[in-house]
């Protein structure tokens, strides 16, 4: 049973001060680490992003002078926490990557050398593994097991690892040694599958919640200039623009990274690009520099955060949608984690739904993944409540006892104070709108190109543009130049709305004999709405906020 009245005694406080440095247990670090070290409980713990989970595995081997065996996906991450507990005295090391001293350090480990054990999870749930855990366990203390990023034995979850598929045999041949089970994301029922797929024995389940209440979020669709786009986010001292505190801008992809940090760099915005293809002397550097605030903005691809600790990052803007509201989470949870305000701002395009969809198709997965992506792009045209979204998609509650705000984020305090940003010129967010002549206009454009176009051409012949890329012959079509009088910023929010109306499929291009990725046609729905008679055709809706 839980102790709730449980305080930390004397002897723990004084391991924590003089090996971790930290004067106090959080609150649920406590809960969990006096379970395991009293009654050897399994925990399955739900933890936001910066609440400090390293500690919740690392404690308790370093003060029972055991044992603990650290499961992670990623190698990196393992080898900064050997380095860093290594660093502060604590004997670590690390088994499953292409090292040479093996002999060695197995041997140390047996000789009760190290406090904490990292594997990958191919390494322990293989046969060397596997008898190397056997001989440990009768000839050491091991304290605990500790599942890391958890949310990958589930298939529900944004980031499923087969390799940890087969974890649950760690239960079944250490069953008297607890496991904690950790996580910043999960919904329930990926918590539930970590639960079952680890065999976790009645665990004790702890979540710190997913509000993070210092953090404003916004999302609107990318307009045609990128500069502008950002201007509001940043601020001019002494001629030059940039943002206030550090920033990261994260891009779908390396192209995207290169792209945006030009036109920063052309504007005098200090900052430097980040992704997986630099080499990894740069990329330390790059990161030494964003930690030790010598570069203020980082603009990166996913590849960039995994393992940063930097406590007083100010905004996370995304240029392009996240594939998933689970990696949305954890990329915005890097920002504020000092708990003073920050903003986590996206900007997003129909364009950025396809560039996911193609990669989604090349994937495994690709039912589940592409459910995740259509959630995503709810999150992004929601005039809801988005801090009230996150919360209860982890929380799986449509009901929140969250007290409102108006300041939590762009629709709410579009309730209060009406954008003075909205590409709508006229438009009054609040109000319904009637869409249907521009959607009309819209897709008989994409009719009369035959369907074999990206939305920029589209565009083009919607607003009767002078490009010699339209055909001559179409000009005289009654559907060019219909919405000359419309920007195209306009156009391209209607395309991203005809999009999450379902009017809108993939096509191939004139060119290419598969479907492409920004290639689109009507759809059967959007063919269905068009040939409606005009007396009972009505698309009346909210305007997404801009
Ligand atoms: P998570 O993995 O949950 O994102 P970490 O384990 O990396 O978080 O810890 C986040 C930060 O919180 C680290 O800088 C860590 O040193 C700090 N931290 C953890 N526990 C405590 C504590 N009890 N008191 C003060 N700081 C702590």
């Amino acid at each position: 049973a839980t102790d709730k009245s449980d305080v930390p005694d004397s002897k723990s406080l004084e391991v924590l001060m003089t090996k971790f440095g930290h004067r106090q247990f959080r609150p649920y670090q406590w809960q969990i680490i006096s379970s395991i070290l009293k009654h050897k409980r399994d925990n399955c713990a739900i933890m936001t992003t910066g609440y400090g989970k390293s500690l919740c595995y690392q404690f308790p081997a370093v003060f029972s002078g055991g044992v603990t065996l650290v499961i992670s996906p990623l190698i990196s991450l393992m080898e900064d926490q050997v380095l860093s507990l290594t660093i502060a005295n604590i004997p670590a090391c690390l088994l499953g990557t292409a090292q040479k001293n093996t002999a060695q350090t197995i041997a140390d480990i047996l000789k009760n050398k190290f406090s904490l054990v990292y594997l990958t999870p191919e390494f322990c749930t293989g046969e060397f593994g596997i008898s190397l855990l056997k001989d440990m366990n009768s000839s050491l203390q091991i304290t605990l097991i500790a599942v890391d990023e958890a949310h990958c034995v589930s298939s529900w979850g944004h980031d499923f690892r087969h390799s940890y598929r087969q974890l649950g045999m760690l239960k079944t041949l250490l069953p008297e040694v607890p496991v904690l089970a950790v996580t910043a994301t999960a919904t329930e029922r990926v918590k539930n599958d970590i639960i079952k797929s680890l065999k976790l024995l009645n665990p004790q389940l702890v979540g710190t919640g997913f509000d993070r209440p210092n953090l404003y979020y916004a999302a609107r669709p990318k307009g045609s200039s990128l500069f502008d786009d950002l201007k509001p986010l940043m601020t001019r001292k002494n001629g030059k623009w940039g943002f206030d505190g550090s920033t990261i801008i994260y891009c779908i992809t390396r192209k995207d990274t290169a792209n945006l940090s030009e036109v920063l760099q052309n504007h005098q915005v200090s900052c430097l690009p980040y992704h997986a293809g630099l080499s990894l002397a740069v990329r330390k550097e790059t990161h030494e520099q964003f930690v030790k605030d010598k570069i203020p903005v980082i603009i990166a691809t996913i590849a960039f955060g995994m393992g940063i600790d930097k406590p007083d990052i100010r905004n996370v803007i995304h240029y392009g949608s996240s594939g998933s509201i689970e990696s949305y989470y954890q990329e915005v949870g890097r920002a504020g984690r000092d708990g003073l305000p920050s903003k986590c701002v996206a900007f997003f395009s129909s364009q950025d739904f396809a560039t996911h969809g193609f990669l989604i198709e090349k994937g495994q997965n690709s039912n589940r993944r592409a459910e995740l992506l259509s959630t995503m792009k709810q999150y992004l045209n929601s005039r809801k409540c988005r801090r009230a979204f996150l919360v209860s998609y982890f929380e799986g509650k449509a009901d929140l006892s969250m007290p409102e705000r108006s300041d939590c984020c762009d629709n709410c305090l579009a309730k209060t104070a009406p954008s003075d940003q909205s590409i709508y010129e006229g438009v009054d967010e609040r109000d319904f709108y009637d869409f249907t002549e521009d959607a009309v206009k819209y897709l008989s454009a994409i009719s009369a190109l035959g369907g074999k176009y990206g939305h920029g051409m589209y565009i083009m012949f919607v607003r009767g543009s002078k490009s010699s890329k339209i055909p001559d012959r179409l000009r005289s079509h009654p559907s060019f130049g219909t919405g000359k009088n419309k920007s195209d910023d306009w156009w391209k929010a209607i395309a991203n709305f005809l999009d999450l109306k379902h009017y809108l499929k993939q096509a191939k291009s004139k060119t290419a004999s598969s479907f492409s990725f920004s290639v689109f046609d009507v759809s059967d729905e959007g063919l269905k709405f068009l040939n409606t008679p005009p007396d009972s055709r009505k698309l009346l809706e909210q305007p997404t906020l801009g």
